[in-house]
Order: C-alpha cells, then structure tokens, then sequence
C-alpha cells in the first residue's frame, strides 16, 4: 500500500458521501469527490472560493444555513441541516449537511468537519408535496406553480420595502420548435435541459430561476437597478448565442426577452407575469433584442391581439385589398410596371398600413395564406388590365414575398397557381424578396430562387443596401434586378453620402449585370440624378402614389411624368 497518508485520502474520496473540512476562518481545505456527483463542480471550484459552497444553497435557506455554522462552530455536538442545492445544470437537489467541530489534542487541526448526503424526497418534513410539486422534472427549475409562489413573496417584499428593487426577465427561445419539427421532440427536451443549465450557470447571482411552460423562462434579479439589468440581460444574451450541442447536431438559438422592473406594483403575481410576457411578445414582433414593459406596450399589443384576431376574418370577408404603384423607366419615361401593395380596411379603424399587420401576420403564420392572396390577385388584375389597354402588354407586376412564404414548401406550386389560374406568363410576374431574408438563410433562398426561376418568372432583391449581402452568396442567386431602399434615394439630392451609396448600388447591379429599381423618388432632382447614373427604373410619389385599380386604367403610359 501507498503512504498511509494517501490510503485515508483516498478512503475519504471513496466515500458514498461528500465530506468536508474547514478551518475555523471557514475555509475549505478539504473537499471529496463525491461535490462532482452531488454538484456536478469539482473539488477545486469549493477550495478555490469557500464562499462558493453557501451561494449554492437556495435563498430561502440559507439564513438557516447561517444558524447551522454558528451551532457548529460554537458547539460540541453535532448539528443538522436540510438545505436545497442548485446544481451546475441548474437542478435542485436537497442535501443535509451534518457538521461538527472537531479539534486535535494539541489543537494541530482544528475545524469543522462536515459530511453531507442526498435526502430523498420522502424524508424531507415538509411531506412529498415537496419539490415535485415546484420543480420543473426536466431542467429542475421552478415550474409555474413554484414561480408564481415566489413571485407573491416578492410582491409582498416589495410592498412593504419601498426602496426594494428587481426585474423580472422573461425568456422565450425562438427556435424551439424548429428543433421539435426537425430532430424530434427528445432533441427538443435536451436543448431546453441546456438552456436551463446555460441561465442558470450565467445567472449564478440570480434569486432564482424558473421554467414556465415548452421554451419559456423566468429570471429573478434583485437589488439591481435598471443599468445592471440591461448589463446582465447582455450577458444572458451572449450566453446563449454560443451553439448547443445536441448529440450529433449543433443547434444555435435566439431569445426574446421581456423584462418588468421595480418599482411596479402588482396585486397578483400573475399580472406581473402577463406583463412580462406582454413585454417579451413586443421583443419577439419587433424583432428587438429586449423590451421593458410599460403602459404603452400594453396598448399596443391590445391592438396586436385585435389584429390577429382581425386577420383571419378580414380575409373571409374581403377587407384586403390591393394598390399599385407605377414603376418608370427612366430612360424611354413610359410605364413598365407596378408594385402590387397590400393594404386592410378594417371595420374598426378604416384602412391601415401593411407595416401595422403585416408583422402580425408573419409572427402568426397568416402571411402565408395572405401572401398567396396577393400572389393571386395581383396576377389576376394585371391579367384584366391588359385585356382592356392595348399599350401595356409589356407592364410586368412585382409582388412582395416575406419570409415565411420563402420558406414554404409549396411556394412553387403557389406561385404557379397563380400564374395558370390567371392566365398570366410567367416573365411578367416579378418576385421581390428583401435583401435582409434572402441573406437569413442564403442556401435556401438560392435553392427556391432556381426552383422559381426555372418557372420563368422574374427575381427582385428588395430594400438593397439595408442588410448586409455577402457579394459570393449574392452571385449565388439567379437575380433579374435589385431595389435601391428608397432611405439612399430620397435623401440623394441632399446628401452625398447617400448618393455615393446609390451609385455603388447601381454600379454593382451593373457589374452583376442587374438592372436597377430606385424606389422612394420624391423630387425632381433625385429623378435627373438617377438618369445621370444611367439606373433603369424608378418608383416613388414623384411619379406617383400607390393607386387602386381603376385609377391604373385611366394611366397615360407615356405621360406620367409631370413638368
Ligand atoms: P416596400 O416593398 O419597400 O414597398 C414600398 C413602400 O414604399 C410602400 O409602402 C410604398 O407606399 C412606399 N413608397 C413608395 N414610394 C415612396 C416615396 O416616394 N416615399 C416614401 N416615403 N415612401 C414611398 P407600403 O405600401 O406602406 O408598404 C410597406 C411595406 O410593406 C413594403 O415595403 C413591403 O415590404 C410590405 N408589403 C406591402 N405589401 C406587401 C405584400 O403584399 N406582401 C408582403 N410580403 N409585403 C408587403
Ligand atoms: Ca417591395
Ligand atoms: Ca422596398
């Protein structure tokens, strides 16, 4: 056998229990291995930072914890404690510490010594209603019932401690479902097992942490002012960015965050909740990082609900309706197309901007149903105006499509729907995609672009020079023309920043051997500009307004542009 030294350590480390020595300063000078199967950290994590060790053990005890150490320390016997842990996965567990002070005839060693073991849920005096009941079995996190008992102690707090601060940070992860539909509903409860483990290692000042519901998550800061929880809300951000690894996949993730700050005083924990949740739904259709609820976000997404009640019925009962705004060649000055925009009259505020419903729509699915609609009717009108105006045979129509409908399965057979039931050719329908959603995923967009493109229809990137295009992937896509934003053209004549800009967008479409659309022209000096740039094609209030139908019919092709 080794040195007797190392046969008590190794007896000790073998131990089915942790055991621990501490000095009487209350460091840690020894620690088994069995803290890594407790805890999941290792021994050096407790002898690095003894401290560490009580930042573990849940908030509501650890005001017993402290009692403990002084029985202890200031006993002989030997004194117990039952006490909730957090794990490095974010897991509770319930430990129950037995300590004593321990003392070597000529005082040499003199400490506490302290062996901790794993208590089953029935022995704790509380009863099986217990942990179960509050802790979410996958990440073990509070669940819903566990979050909002807190929350209600917190209100409380809060109600009697007017200089109390918090934030309540409520987490949605964007992805969660792609990952249930792609990989399986088990590859799905890893991710989320992750996250929990993932907020809770980057949360370690945290008061606690919680599972909602599928991917949602709660975070409790206090004594925290609104800088540190901006600061923290950065870092829990940063965290998650970083790929999770699921088995033989890498899965990356995005999050929505609603906060709710203090001072905010609630009857009812599940108000703050709302609120919270209300915030992190903002976050998620604004596509911005975080919102902080306040009383106006609360209005906004009352009118957020209406529409997205609205949608569905407003299709039923034909509220949408379509206006066209003419596209000019700048060169021959005669109309060669027009932009089919969508537009809802709506029976309670009359007629509202796609920008109002259109975010609605995408974040609820109902774009694809809607965009199909214009798909349709745009081919359709184009095929009637024709039929009536002998001089614009050649007038093409571009029609919007958003993400969701890029990522539809079916777009081709939609689009060619489209195109049959109307009677229209294909090279008349031009397609638009803006140049932030061909760039979200580059290889599908390039994919269903051939796919359209082989159709015979035209392709458009829109809004250009707004997201960042790589030049490779741009060279991917079978293109016909880009559209400058129109934030370049109408500030063109006033600023030559932006001109610089439209004539590097210009000279890379040619180069591309693309033509180009400047969309926004309001004034006449933008309009000479651009033919000076030798840019194809123009659209803007200049020319003219987005305009229904009827108004299209009466247009002088030749004579819009007005001197
Ligand atoms: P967009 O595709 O960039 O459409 C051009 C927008 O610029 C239109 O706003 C149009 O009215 C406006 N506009 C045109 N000329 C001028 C101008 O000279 N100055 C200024 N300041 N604005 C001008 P609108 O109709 O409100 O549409 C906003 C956006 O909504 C569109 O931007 C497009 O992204 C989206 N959208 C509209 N209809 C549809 C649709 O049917 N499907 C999809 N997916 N998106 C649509
Ligand atoms: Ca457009
Ligand atoms: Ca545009």
């Amino acid at each position: 056998m080794t040195h007797p030294h190392e046969f008590y350590r190794f007896l000790l480390d073998t131990s089915l229990h942790w055991e621990l020595f501490e000095d009487t300063s209350g460091t840690i000078v020894y620690c088994s291995s069995a803290c890594v199967e407790y805890t999941g950290y290792t021994p050096e994590r407790f002898l690095k930072d003894s401290q560490f060790l009580e930042c573990l053990i849940h908030k509501d005890h650890q005001e017993a914890y402290g009692r403990y150490k002084e029985a202890v320390l200031s006993g002989t016997s030997s004194e117990e404690l039952i006490v909730q842990m957090k794990r490095v996965d974010g897991s509770v567990i319930s430990l129950e510490f037995t300590g004593r002070r321990v003392q070597q005839g000529d005082q040499a060693i003199t400490g506490v010594r302290t062996t901790v073991r794993r208590v089953q849920c029935e022995e704790l005096s509380s009863g099986s209603s217990c942990i179960d009941m509050e802790h979410d079995p996958l990440t073990g996190l509070f669940n819903r019932k566990g979050i909002l008992e807190r929350l209600g102690t917190l209100l409380t707090h809060a109600e009697q401690n007017k200089n109390f601060s918090y934030a309540v940070i409520y987490l949605d992860i964007d992805r969660l479902k792609k990952v249930n539909d792609a990989l399986g509903p088990s590859y799905g409860d890893e991710l989320i097992r992750q996250v929990g483990q993932r907020l809770s290692c980057s949360s370690c000042d945290a008061t606690w942490l919680g599972r909602l519901n599928g991917d949602e998550f709660l975070v409790l800061l206090q004594d925290i002012n609104a800088a540190g929880v901006m600061r923290r809300v950065k870092e829990l951000k940063a965290h998650l960015a970083q790929p999770f690894i699921l088995s033989d996949h890498e899965v990356s993730i995005t999050a929505s965050i609603g906060i709710v700050l203090s001072p905010a005083l609630y009857q009812r924990p599940e108000d703050l909740l709302r609120n919270a949740n209300i915030a992190m739904r903002r976050a998620k259709l604004t596509r911005h990082r975080f919102k902080v609820f306040n009383s106006r976000l609360l209005e906004e997404s009352v009118k957020t609900m209406e529409i997205e009640v609205g949608l569905n019925q407003g299709l039923a009962r034909g509220e949408f309706f379509l206006q066209y705004q003419p596209i000019i060649s700048l060169e021959k000055e005669i109309l060669t197309g027009l932009e089919a925009l969508i537009r809802w009259r709506h029976p309670k505020w009359g007629v509202i901007s796609p920008t109002e419903f259109l975010p609605v729509a995408e974040a609820t699915d109902f774009i694809v149903p809607l965009g199909n609609w214009v798909l349709k009717q745009a081919c359709s009108d184009l095929v009637k105006l024709k039929a009536t105006r002998s001089d614009m045979q050649e007038l093409s129509i571009s029609v919007n499509l958003s993400a969701r409908q890029l990522a539809q399965y079916d777009l081709v057979d939609q689009v060619e729907k489209a195109l049959a039931e109307s009677g229209l050719e294909p090279q008349y329908l031009k397609l638009e995609i803006t140049e932030t959603v061909a760039m979200e995923n580059p290889h599908l967009t390039a994919q269903r672009l051939h796919m359209l493109k082989a159709k015979g229809v035209r392709i458009s990137i829109d809004d250009f020079g707004t997201g960042y295009s790589s030049l490779s992937y741009l060279q991917l896509l079978p293109l016909d023309s880009l559209k400058v934003d129109r934030s370049f053209v109408s500030r063109m004549h006033d600023n030559p920043d932006k001109r610089k800009i439209v004539r590097s967008v210009i000279n890379l479409a040619h180069n591309l051997h693309l033509d180009v659309v400047a969309e926004g022209v309001e004034v006449a000096e933008q309009w000479s500009m651009l033919k000076v740039l030798d840019c194809e094609d123009g659209q803007g209030f200049y020319m003219s307004k987005p305009l229904g139908l009827d108004k299209v019919a009466d247009l002088d092709v030749v004579g819009i542009i007005k001197r």
